[in-house]
């Protein structure tokens, strides 16, 4: 799931800047451009992180940051945007509940960097990523990879990329696979058969070299092709 940033920034130039260059790296975004109107979104909570300039207009970027944290107890991570010679300010805005802080002018790069450590460290765990060879599923976003291309799976489909990342390489059974889909009872003989088809057509078939291998009589599972 792409990370959706708050930008509260009444630099319009610079928020166009912003936006240009976090679009463009697939970032969804929302900005406000004073104080109140940020203090409304951010308190809505469905922004994994926030980029805070402290000079707003109409409630100080200070007061904003105090107000999310001590009064909504807002806990998504705030990034500080300062002055150069304000360093009390950068003190008063850690002390406030910023999580990190950024000097004025600076060079969106880093601020892209700083961003990602804090939404790392803001998710440990959150989102378990399993992975094998150049697969990646992220459970909790329901969200699966390959060589960095996204797959589009089937709530079916990701249960049993699932259960194969997770046993990989070894074979998962066909009894086992179709007790996780059908608890009760498999519809019939060829239902899981079905949807493993379709797993492949998504995993394997856009790509040079399979990685879902049929156990022939037994079952599935994920083998890489450049390991021994
Ligand atoms: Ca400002």
């Amino acid at each position: 799931m792409t990370p959706r940033l708050l930008f509260i920034e009444d630099n319009a130039a610079l928020l166009q800047n912003l936006y240009d260059y976090f679009e463009g790296r697939g970032y969804r975004l929302d900005s406000a451009r004073d104080g109140l109107a940020g203090l409304r979104l951010a308190s809505g909570g469905d922004c994994d992180l926030i980029v805070l300039d402290l000079g707003l207009p109409r409630l100080d970027g200070l007061d904003l940051c105090r107000r999310l944290r001590a009064e909504l107890a807002v806990q998504t991570p705030i990034l500080i945007l300062t002055a150069r010679d304000a360093v009390e300010q950068r003190v008063a805005g850690l002390r406030a509940g910023a999580d990190d802080y950024l000097i004025k002018p600076f060079a969106l790069a880093e601020l892209e960097a700083r961003i990602e450590a804090l939404l790392r460290r803001s998710r440990p765990g959150q989102t378990p990523l399993t992975a094998y060879a150049d697969l990646t599923l992220d459970v909790a976003n329901a969200h699966a990879e390959r060589a960095g291309h996204t797959l589009a799976l089937t709530p079916t489909e990701l249960k049993l990329l699932e259960a194969l990342l997770r046993a990989a390489p070894r074979l998962v059974r066909r009894s086992e696979l179709e007790h996780l889909l059908w608890p009760d009872q498999p519809p019939d003989s060829d239902a899981l058969r079905t949807h493993i088809h379709g797993l492949r057509q998504a995993v394997d078939r856009p790509f040079a070299r399979p990685l879902i291998e049929t156990v022939r009589g037994l079952g599935y599972r994920l083998v890489d092709p450049d390991a021994d």
